[in-house]
């Protein structure tokens, strides 16, 4: 180790030397911005706030572990859905993670039409931008804003459109019966529900699909502690200890999945 550092001190020397001599002119790739400040000034000035860390070539917050997810937007990655017409999708949690659910983010154009789930599975949306409107089989609609969401039973068809722009996260998994229980379509706001006191929970049996929609915090996930903001996605396993402190300016908001109502046998 110790002769590597001294060979690049030497190298350095000797470039010194020639430029002073005037056998080395300066290499044309550099910028004028680069010419005008001293050679090494990223060091004494720490460019290392989170704007700059944007344009670090292969830099993202996201993480993917056995246990948890972190998927921040710069992963979102759009394609066509199968069975949708005209809408683009991003799949965010899928059962290859170890999920037993499945969540991705829908953007609708005015042409798009929703495709049903697949037989047996149930879907829950939530519109986070614009407007969609949600029809049955009977031909009945209702328009559905921002902060509404919609939830259809396993086999109930349905179809999702929009007139204008529209964005909605959409939670799928496949259903498991309830003795003498039929499961209901259901369509409601968050603004008509009342804020309730949440229990602590940091270690249990249930798994998560988690869409931060407002504010700044520090997630923690197992043993590891991630800055997140709104737009930022969490899958969290059974068990993974987990623990949120909001730490922003404004107001923290997310909308999580939880299984619930069923024996996990
Ligand atoms: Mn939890």
């Amino acid at each position: 180790m110790r002769s590597i550092f001294a060979l690049l001190f030497i190298l350095g020397l000797f470039k010194h030397a020639f430029s002073e001599e005037g056998y080395c002119s300066a290499p044309s790739g550099l910028s004028t911005e680069a010419k005008s400040k001293p050679l090494y000034w990223k060091v004494d000035n720490p460019t290392l706030s989170p704007v700059h860390l944007i344009d670090l070539p292969g830099f993202t917050r996201s993480v993917y572990k056995t246990t948890h997810a972190l998927i921040s937007p710069e992963s979102h990655v759009y394609g066509p859905l199968p069975d949708w017409s005209d809408t683009t999708g991003a799949y965010l949690i899928s059962p290859e993670m170890g999920s037993h659910f499945l969540m991705y983010l829908a953007k609708l154009k005015d042409n798009s039409r929703s495709g049903l789930p697949l037989p047996g599975v149930e879907r829950f949306i939530f519109v986070l931008q614009g407007t969609v409107t949600i029809t049955n089989a009977t031909g009945v609609s209702q328009l559905l804003q921002v902060d509404s969401y919609a939830y259809f039973p396993p086999n109930f068809e349905h179809s999702i459109e929009s007139d204008a722009l529209g964005t909605i996260v959409v939670f799928e998994r496949r259903y498991s019966p309830l003795a003498n229980h039929i499961p209901e379509p259901l369509v409601g706001s968050t603004d008509k529900h009342p804020l309730l006191e949440t229990p602590g929970e940091e270690v249990h049996y249930n798994q998560h699909g988690l869409l931060l929609l407002e504010g700044q915090g520090i997630y923690r996930l197992g043993d590891s502690w991630y800055p997140v903001q709104a737009g930022d996605v969490i899958w969290m396993a059974p068990f993974i200890p987990q623990w949120y402190a909001a730490l922003g300016k404004t107001r923290t908001r997310y909308l999580i999945y939880k299984d619930a109502n069923r024996s996990p046998l």
